[in-house]
């Protein structure tokens, strides 16, 4: 499969604003995951299909709303700045001196497949640009 078809088939239509995600089963540690920092507004997590030697997912414990970027408002100025800062912490922990990349994918275009608002941390090899 071409790779432009392989991640319009991962991405997702999107789902409606208050449906779970599988992000709330790892919040509530229904389901394990390898988590990497956790605090009282955020959990950082090892994603399950790597894409670099370091893929770490940092999240929102409450959505509050943001299913997607695309969805932010005023209210949710400081979790952003706070999950963007974690991910620098994270990025240091990780032993990631060297540099890093964050992206956050937004709705079907932008690939994205979890509709509870992350962070990708991503790093420990030479990154490309343009992304794909
Ligand atoms: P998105 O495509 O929405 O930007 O990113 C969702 C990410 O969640 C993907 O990179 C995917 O591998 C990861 N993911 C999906 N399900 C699970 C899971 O059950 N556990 C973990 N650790 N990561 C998951």
């Amino acid at each position: 499969m071409a790779s432009a078809e392989k991640a319009a088939a991962l991405a997702t239509a999107e789902p409606s604003d208050d449906a779970p995600t599988i992000f709330d089963k790892i919040i509530n540690k229904e389901i394990p995951s390898k988590v990497v920092y956790e605090d009282d507004k955020v959990l950082a997590f090892r994603d399950i299909t790597p894409q670099a030697p370091t893929h770490i997912l940092i999240i929102p414990k409450v959505r509050d709303g943001l299913t997607r970027l695309a969805k932010a408002d005023e209210k949710h100025i400081e979790i952003l700045g706070y999950l963007l800062y974690i991910a620098k912490v994270v990025a240091k922990q990780e032993g990631l001196e060297d540099g890093f990349r964050v992206v956050i994918n937004d709705g079907p275009s932008g690939c994205q497949s979890v509709y509870h608002l992350h962070i990708h941390l991503v790093g420990g090899r030479q990154m490309n640009w343009p992304p794909g």
